[in-house]
């Protein structure tokens, strides 16, 4: 999870603050919850990003904030794992849609060669998304 985190903080901005409840994106080891399949039947998955919107008071006034929880399932092998923290992690950070393209982190499944760093496509769709105008100054890049 930390390999997965450090190839995101080579891209963006990520501060980490003192406690959980400051931050925007919090990273948990822990099995997510089943959900419904497209068919019906509930379904496990490794790995999840849950968008929660909150109000939060900054320098006085008060604003609406995305928080995002990652849950990482533990029971995977090491390479899973980082492989499924950086994909929900590419979530957590703005990339909500998927790619069609299997060498990609952001693919729409996991391969049996696990994705452990960014394609030049992953990386195209992360420089689109910190272009568009009204993003969070919290993302906005540094330059
Ligand atoms: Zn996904």
């Amino acid at each position: 999870m930390q390999a997965a985190l450090a190839t995101w903080q080579a891209e963006l901005p990520i501060q980490a603050v003192a406690t959980p409840d400051q931050a925007q994106v919090r990273l948990w080891r822990r099995k997510p919850p089943l959900e419904s399949g497209p068919d019906g039947p509930m379904r496990a998955s490794h790995g999840r990003a849950l968008l929660e919107l909150r109000q939060v008071q900054r320098l006085g006034q008060w604003q609406l904030e995305p928080q995002v929880d990652v849950l990482i399932s533990p029971g995977q092998r090491p390479e899973a794992i980082q492989a499924t923290s950086l994909h929900e992690l590419g979530h957590a950070f703005g990339l909500w849609g998927h790619s069609d393209q299997s060498g990609d982190v952001m693919a729409v499944s996991p391969t049996a060669k696990p994705v452990l760093s960014l394609s030049p496509r992953d990386r195209a769709t992360l420089r689109w998304l910190l272009r568009q105008p009204g993003l969070s100054p919290v993302l906005a890049p540094a330059y």
